[in-house]
């Protein structure tokens, strides 16, 4: 596989590459160039020389290669799905969600592009009256990590292209390749060269270069805390705008009256989904006390029987390996420092036997109880397959634990009473409250942390505020 730069296919101006192997088997999958800062800025340059052009386009005719390419995607989806599984080791379900997501996203906003809304003011003294405008940024660099690739991607190409942004992403290291693949897919229905590249390389290197770039007006990023925190740092140098997606502590209440079916199955997708490595996975679980136990026994029967380990090409496999070994071993880590405190083992806790799971990042679906509150499994993000449980008394004690948290980003309840409802939609802490609902960010509603989840918005309508800049222009009564 290769980069995509200035309306071109592009190796490293070193030559170097970088092997992707397969999660789950440790088999090379693809090369991919191993970029230099002189490729980033090469990528820069091409999409700032773009930007003019592009931004005075009318935006139905950018819009209306956006549709163009959501259709080739969509033509594309077996493909990239599988290369999807390969390299990141997700389930061929999930993969193909996660194209199919792209393209639809590529659809909605494309479908906004009549959206951007102006204002219109009189002005008393001096007699006049005054329009407050939108213009798009400039280039917008999009820094994506490795769990969901291409909707991560989407989220921030999506909105920046269709109100006259130019891009360059910058995919995770080890997972380049469906990016790679689908940007060079979309260039091919006629965007202009430049408008839309991708830099494959370590983030210590084109990462930092793409922050430090005054060329470049915006970081969107998503990924860690700790790595957010660094890229505001740098991107602070040059003013840059920045929207920072981190990570999360999600927390679902389970009250007394709620339909504890559809809980049970939305608390199995909430923590297994991606093999748990999502930014909106439910976390942390908080179990009204008199519903506890058999709330508990059903997610045991939902862990063991529907999420069945294994490789996510084959196709009863519900949930893949983790991305990385060393993604295993901090979960593992986050597990041991519980059991030795005394926690119990209602599921899993363990690595799967048997020869098909030797070469994979394999780990069993996890449910933890009496696990001490100030574990580092509830306090950090766990980004793996497990999950600790805790019992409450009532609301306030929910509400209260729930927000006992560092992270902000989503939350769940629930419950049958509208009223319960609505002081949790209140109460909890985080950028998004779920009820009754399973935890899925959509592409009506504005997605995005608070506390140390993050700001800035992706999804909505909101989003395009966070890719354009307001202008004010004065006209006097000459
Ligand atoms: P990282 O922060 O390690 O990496 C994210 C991206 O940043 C990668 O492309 C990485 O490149 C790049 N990067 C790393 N260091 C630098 C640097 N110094 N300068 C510029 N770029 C850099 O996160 P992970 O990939 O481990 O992703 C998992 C995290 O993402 C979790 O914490 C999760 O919660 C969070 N996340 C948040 C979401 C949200 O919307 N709030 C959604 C999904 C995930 P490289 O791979 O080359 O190091």
């Amino acid at each position: 596989m290769r980069m995509f730069i200035a309306g071109e296919l592009s190796d490293s101006s070193s030559g170097q590459t970088t092997e992707i192997r397969n999660p789950a088997t440790g088999d090379l999958v693809d090369t991919i160039p191993k970029a230099t800062v002189e490729d980033m800025r090469r990528a820069i340059d091409a999409a700032q020389n773009a930007f003019a052009e592009w931004a005075a386009l009318p935006a139905v005719e950018r819009a209306a290669l956006m549709f163009k390419a959501a259709q080739t995607l969509r033509e594309h989806v077996p493909e990239i799905a599988e290369l999807l599984t390969r390299e990141q080791g997700k389930t061929l379900l999930e993969s193909r969600i996660e194209t199919q997501r792209l393209a639809d996203n590529l659809d909605f906003f494309a479908g906004l592009h009549g959206a951007l809304r102006g204002q219109h003011v009189e002005i008393a003294k001096p007699k006049a009256y005054g329009m407050v405008i939108r213009r798009p940024l400039g280039v917008v660099g999009a820094i994506v990590p490795w769990n969901f690739p291409l909707t991560l991607m989407a989220n921030k190409i999506c909105p920046a292209l269709v109100v006259g942004n130019t891009v360059v992403v910058k995919p995770a290291s080890t997972a380049p390749l469906a990016i790679a693949r689908c940007v060079e897919l979309i260039n091919a229905v006629g965007f202009p060269a430049g408008v839309l590249n991708v830099v494959t390389g370590p983030g210590a290197v084109v990462g930092e270069e793409l922050i430090a770039n005054p060329l470049v007006r915006k970081i969107g990023f998503t990924g860690e805390t700790e790595t957010g925190k660094h890229v505001m740092a740098q991107a602070s140098k040059e003013l840059k705008h920045v929207t920072l997606e981190l990570g999360g502590s999600d927390p679902m209440i389970v009250c007394d009256d709620a339909n504890l079916d559809e809980a049970v199955k939305a608390a199995g997708v909430g923590r297994f989904f991606n093999c748990g490595q999502a930014c909106l996975a439910i976390k942390r679980l908080y179990l009204f006390e008199e519903i506890a136990d058999q709330f508990i026994a059903g997610l045991k029967q939902n862990a063991e029987q529907r999420w069945r380990v294994g490789n996510g090409l084959d196709k009863d496999t519900r949930m893949g390996p983790l991305h990385t070994a060393g993604q295993r071993e901090e979960v593992e880590k986050m597990v041991q420092e519980v059991l030795d405190r005394g926690a119990h083992v209602v599921s899993g806790a363990k690595r799967p036997e048997g020869e098909q799971f030797e070469r994979g990042n394999f780990y069993l679906p996890t449910l933890l109880t009496n696990v001490p509150e100030d574990a580092v499994i509830a306090t950090e993000e766990c980004f793996g397959p497990a999950l600790p449980i805790f019992r409450v008394e009532g609301l306030d004690e929910a509400i209260e634990k729930a927000n006992n948290s560092k992270y902000g980003l989503g939350s769940s309840i629930w419950t049958t009473d509208i009223k319960t409802a609505h002081i949790a939609a209140e109460r909890l802490e985080a950028g998004y409250t779920w009820v009754n609902s399973l935890q899925i960010a959509v592409d009506e509603l504005p997605f995005g942390g608070t506390k140390q989840s993050g700001f800035g918005k992706e999804h909505g309508t909101e989003v395009l505020d966070y890719y354009t800049e307001q202008k004010s222009v004065m006209v006097g009564a000459v």
